[in-house]
């Protein structure tokens, strides 16, 4: 289990393979853009966040177990990290970009997550 956030795991791997695959170009941890997205096309104006089930509280995931000892540390954590996610959504929401957020546990269909993505990257 990963206990910091790191760049260039393999969920966003799998991300970038999605979206090269529908013939986008992108940067990566863009931190040039508010919540600094995990992938990201600014001319485009699209963004998308790449989220691990666990450390972002999917909601209703079966990823996202509450660990059973600190139960209440746990669930403050988790929800902070989703209002954390909520805003930087906002923000980018609010400069005017599409964004996308793909989970981990979608990576299982990467057809699914290569549609949702569509609709952000070159949306009509
Ligand atoms: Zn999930």
């Amino acid at each position: 289990m990963r206990l910091v956030r790191q760049r260039g795991t393999s969920l966003e791997l799998a991300v970038r393979k999605i979206v090269a695959g529908l013939g986008a170009r992108y940067r990566t941890c863009v931190t040039s853009l508010a919540g600094s997205p995990d992938l990201a096309n600014r001319t485009q104006g699209w963004a998308i966040f790449v989220h691990g089930c666990f450390w972002h509280g999917h909601e209703g995931c079966r990823f996202a177990t509450i660990p059973k000892t600190n139960r209440s540390w746990w669930e403050a954590k988790f929800e902070a990290n989703r209002a954390r996610d909520r805003k930087k959504r906002a923000l980018l929401t609010r400069a005017g970009l599409r964004v996308a957020t793909v989970w981990q546990c979608e990576l299982k269909h990467p057809e699914r997550v290569s549609k949702k993505l569509q609709k952000v990257i070159s949306p009509r």
